[in-house]
């Protein structure tokens, strides 16, 4: 269930003070314009009414998908997690007893966030669109197109025509670009990481660092 509120901004421009509104929780079913604008990030700005400028909204919300199963909590307050974690596990046990298992993710960063659900509204896995991530990161480092740069950050941002997976990289330098993961490739994952032989328990956290400890559990890129 989607919650809006209002809340009062103040322009870090011209100082005029407005209401604008945020959502502590976001249901893609029942908000589907909403969830493309947390996709593409305009729900996270707004236009100041005096002077035109942009402004960035910055708050902890739950994203959640009913029709997919996943719920996606932002936590910009490190300080929150372990409250966050213990309301997910209740959800998820509250979930449970009515035959309902939802993935429950924690990010703690805006871009994490409009990944994940970019990756839900995909349809894809999250867990083996990060090991991909990985992947093609250590294979990145040694590709003569980035030209001596190491790849700071990886996002999923969408699928191309012939559904392979666009990634959106950020490099050392500040510059941008993109890369591809074959559609065969993500699929070979999903069928390793997600329905086994390497099967792997869930957690609120996955992430890069969650990718590379699976990768080195399993040995599959090993050899
Ligand atoms: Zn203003």
């Amino acid at each position: 269930m989607s919650r809006p509120r209002p809340q009062e901004v103040t322009c870090t421009q011209c100082g005029n003070t407005e209401s604008v509104t945020v959502w502590d929780s976001l249901s893609a079913v029942d908000n589907p314009k909403e969830k493309d604008q947390l996709i593409d990030g305009s729900l996270f700005t707004y236009k100041c009414s005096n002077c035109g400028s942009v402004g960035v909204l910055n708050y902890a919300m739950l994203f959640m998908d009913d029709e997919r199963h996943m719920m996606v909590y932002y936590c910009p307050d490190a300080s929150e997690i372990s409250n966050v974690e213990d309301m997910l596990t209740k959800i998820e046990e509250t979930m449970s007893e009515v035959g309902v298992e939802y993935r429950c993710r924690i990010v703690t960063s805006l871009n994490s966030l409009r990944e994940k659900a970019a990756i839900c509204d995909d349809d894809l896995d999250d867990r083996a669109v990060e090991v991909a991530k990985a992947v093609f990161k250590a294979y990145a480092g040694a590709s003569d197109e980035l030209a001596g740069h190491k790849v700071t950050s990886i996002y999923y941002s969408g699928l191309d025509d012939d559904g392979n997976l666009i990634l959106y990289l950020i490099l050392d330098s500040g510059v941008t670009q993109d890369g591809t993961i074959p559609l065969a490739f993500y699929e070979k994952i999903e069928d390793q990481c997600v329905l086994g032989p390497h099967k792997v328990d869930d957690s609120f956290f996955v992430d890069e660092g969650w990718a590379e400890d699976w990768i080195d559990s399993s040995g599959v890129f090993k050899e």
